[in-house]
């Protein structure tokens, strides 16, 4: 499976940009044993050791460790997960427990101030009120 995967992606038009790039941000770009692994087609080689994963195999790609990697692609999925949802904002909660119209939220992405409606979606009153003025 995973050897389909490569063959394809190796078939696959790779601009000259793009191939620039890897060498440029490539570690080890002229080690042996990765040039023998990227000779041989092979996905990972064994590398000079990481210091924070020495049993780690390195991607020949990149020359980088693979659970280097692996943890820096985590850590920015969880960057991206951070931010509590909407619907669960402490405001927003206390506003519907107060039986409240409105509640003061995050910015809206036009730039608002951020009262929003706690009923139909958390919408932005600004935005529904300009929207609702066009369509009058
Ligand atoms: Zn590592
Ligand atoms: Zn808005």
């Amino acid at each position: 499976m995973i050897r389909d995967w490569a063959n394809r992606y190796r078939n696959h038009p790779v601009s000259d940009r793009h191939r620039a790039h890897h060498a440029r941000m490539a570690q080890f770009p002229s080690h042996p044993a990765r040039l023998a692994a990227l000779a041989a087609n092979e996905l990972r080689w064994r590398g000079p050791a990481c210091p924070n994963h020495p049993k780690s195999p390195r991607w020949t790609s990149s020359g980088q460790c693979e659970a280097c990697n692996r943890e820096r692609s985590l850590r920015q999925s969880q960057r991206r997960t951070r931010r509590i949802p909407i619907y669960l904002h402490p405001a927003l909660l206390a506003a519907r427990e107060a039986g409240a119209k409105h509640w003061a939220g995050p910015p809206c992405r036009h730039g608002h101030d951020g009262v929003r409606y706690v009923a139909g979606g958390f919408a932005c009153v600004r935005c529904v009120n300009k929207r609702t003025a066009h369509v009058g």
